[in-house]
């Protein structure tokens, strides 16, 4: 995965520097190649050295080296260090630790691995040097996400990706783009995951990447997994397996194997996730990758469980366990302890089952305290930036045109005083010409600012409104999250077509129920937004609670869910003097928690230290609303646990 890339040297070294340029473009298309012109281009410089020009080359052999034979891949960074003495560049150091960075982290040995890239990424900052820099934050935000620190990864995979625009490095900025979804997954935001990963693919596809691809698929696969879509996730891997062979790539081999393995446990195939394990353990051999080893394990166990082979079950999740641990890679974690739970649960070691179940319990309490935090932590950087980008990008266009009209303007001034007809004319087709690229762009900022599926405000809309209310000050409003309960099975049953259909009713019946004197938006998946300006508690109150039984009296017989009404899940909160967006949300969101945790199909306020007492009795009393009846198909609770995927390069 390291990227290395130091400056090509002048001079006699030029036809090793171009071998080299040409070994890094091949890492995402084939790893073989890629390896082949990294030898021919140390061949070369044997006869006429040039340390720089020798790094660069080693730096892409460790790379190759670290996903096969770790032996191999540290003499490279034994013989960079030595080059170190020699070489004239200050990014060099950076290099060397990026390689070894990347040995650490296959050996899953990620607090090394992660303070050998917060040196990295410092030596390249000191350096000024672009590519080594986007390289270096790439790996740490992979490795950050491993460790669940989401929004830290994400803010290094942004700045990585737009290093790499700077730096007209488009397929880099992809799989940057691939990054950032894998901590999307994490975050347990799977569809926008799938959202980026498909469209990756799509462009990895037409540009032949087949290795790029590959990973893809395999990342796609994680995301399906994880949203229990097991016919497109064992479509995905098959693929992913498909082309791994045709590269004779036996880490993608392995890892598609793997994903493979998981479909057949999910299906009750447990002989066949093990026959699928088996064929890959040969291949495993040749991967020195930590992780691999220990999800191979965790996928075995589960078919051991199964298979009603408890010892060999309980003695390969105990593995997994010990290398997650080592790894910090807490939603690996969660996942094996809570099938060690129910192994030695069913074996009767009551006394193990209990310390692995509480250990379960914590480790996913903190799993998902930190997807909440990261969620609004990232969604605050994401909003900000994203945001800030594509304004600064309209308005730059915007004086553009501006100044290339005012500009013309002058010019037809003096004009004027020699031909004043053609002036005029000029002066009218200018107008026009203005007028397009104003309404131009007014009709980019509306799709920018636009969803979709149902054409209500999306996500940047909201919160810029938000923040707009936050900021004029004295009585802000309330806010609610709206979601839809136990949506999935709409999927499930039916189809997503249809879900897409239930989205869009639900989004109309929002809209017609709070025109005037609210906004309402998708906050994304089906999660909806309402702002209430203005509105004090109990008035959110009531407009929540019409909200929730205009939702249930949608007709759901044209899709033959008859008897199975739409229910939401509303939380409810005000914004109040001090807060900013991330921690009005927050708690609109822990209150929509309350709703589902308290059984769905209600309203549950949340007010924060500012509020009056009326304001909390008034929490008191709606919080303790009525229960509802139980759903028909009710599917159970998302768990907490995010999805793991493969790194792209
Ligand atoms: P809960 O009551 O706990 O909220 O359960 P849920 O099933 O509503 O929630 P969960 O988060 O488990 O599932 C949400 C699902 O929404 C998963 C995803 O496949 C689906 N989804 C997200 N965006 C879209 C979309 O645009 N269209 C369709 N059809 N489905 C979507
Ligand atoms: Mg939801
Ligand atoms: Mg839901």
């Amino acid at each position: 995965m390291l990227l290395l890339a130091l400056h090509a040297s002048p001079l006699h070294a030029q036809t090793a520097a171009d071998l080299v340029v040409r070994s890094r473009q091949a890492m995402g298309t084939h790893p073989e190649t890629s390896r082949a012109l990294a030898e021919q281009a140390l061949d070369l410089l044997a006869r006429q050295p040039d340390a720089d020009v020798q790094l660069r080359a080693r730096g892409l052999l460790c790379d190759y080296l670290t996903e096969r034979d770790l032996a191999a891949a540290e003499a490279q960074a034994r013989q960079m260090r030595e080059l170190l003495a020699i070489s004239r560049r200050p990014e060099a150091e950076a290099a060397v630790l990026l390689c070894q960075g990347g040995i650490e982290e296959a050996r899953g040995a990620s607090a090394r691995a992660l303070e050998m890239l917060e040196q990295a990424v410092s030596h390249a900052g000191r350096a000024a040097d672009d590519e080594v820099m986007a390289d270096a934050l790439f790996q740490r935000g992979y490795l950050r996400g491993v460790q669940g620190d989401l929004a830290a990864g994400l803010a290094d995979m942004r700045r990585a990706m737009a290093l790499y625009e700077k730096l007209q490095q488009p397929h880099q900025a992809q799989n940057t783009l691939s990054g950032i979804a894998i901590l999307f997954n994490r975050m347990g935001d799977a569809a926008q995951a799938r959202h980026y990963f498909e469209a990756s693919l799509k462009l990895q596809r037409e540009a032949g990447r087949v290795r790029e691809q590959l990973v893809t698929l395999h990342n796609l696969g994680r995301t399906l997994e994880n949203m229990g879509e097991w016919a497109e996730a064992h479509k995905a891997f098959e693929e992913a397996l498909q082309l791994a062979r045709r590269l004779d790539y036996a880490r993608g081999e392995a890892y598609a194997l793997r994903g493979l393995a998981s479909v057949r446990n999910a299906r009750g195939a447990p002989a066949e996730a093990l026959a699928l394990l088996d064929l890959a353990a040969p291949m495993q051999q040749e991967t020195p990758d930590a992780r691999l080893q220990a999800q191979s394990l965790l996928q075995r166990g589960i078919a051991l469980r199964q298979l009603r082979r408890p010892d060999e079950a309980a003695d390969a999740l105990r593995q997994a366990l010990a290398i997650f641990e080592q790894a910090d890679s807490l939603a690996e974690q969660v996942a094996t302890r809570g099938e060690l739970a129910g192994l030695l649960h069913e074996q009767g070691d009551w006394r193990a089952a209990y310390e692995h179940q509480a250990a379960w319990k914590a480790a996913s309490d903190i799993l998902l305290k930190r997807q909440l935090d990261q969620r609004y932590a990232t969604l605050k950087i994401e909003f900000n930036s994203a945001a800030r980008d594509r304004e600064n990008e309209l308005l730059l266009r915007d004086k553009a045109a501006a100044d290339a009209a005012l500009a013309q303007e002058r010019r037809v001034g003096q004009l004027k005083l020699v031909v004043l007809l053609l002036a005029t004319a000029l002066a009218a087709l200018l107008g026009v010409l203005a007028w397009r690229q104003r309404s131009s762009g007014r009709a980019m900022q509306v799709l920018a600012m636009t969803d979709e599926l149902t054409a209500l405000p999306n996500r940047r809309h909201l919160l810029g409104q938000l923040e707009g209310q936050l900021r004029g000050g004295a009585a802000p409003g309330a806010l609610l999250i709206v979601d839809l309960d136990h949506f999935k099975r709409f999927n499930d049953l039916r189809g997503h077509l249809v879900g897409d259909e239930v989205l869009r009713a639900v989004a109309a019946v929002l809209r017609q129920s709070v025109r005037s004197v609210a906004s309402v938006g998708r906050l994304g998946g089906e999660e909806f937004v309402v702002l209430l300006p203005r509105a004090d508690i109990v008035r959110a109150a009531e407009v929540a609670e019409d909200l929730r039984r205009r939702v249930q009296a949608i007709d759901t017989t044209p899709w033959g869910m008859e008897g199975s009404p739409i229910t939401v899940s509303i939380g409810l909160t005000l914004a109040e003097p001090g807060d900013d967006v991330s921690t009005v949300l927050r708690r609109a969101d822990e209150a929509l928690y309350a709703a589902k945790a308290a059984g769905r199909n209600r309203v549950v306020a949340r007010t924060g230290a500012a509020s009056s007492q009326q304001a909390q009795e008034a929490e008191a009393a709606i919080g303790a609303a009525r229960p509802c009846p139980a759903l028909p198909g009710a599917v159970a609770l998302p768990q907490g646990a995010a999805a793991e995927g493969s790194r792209s390069s």
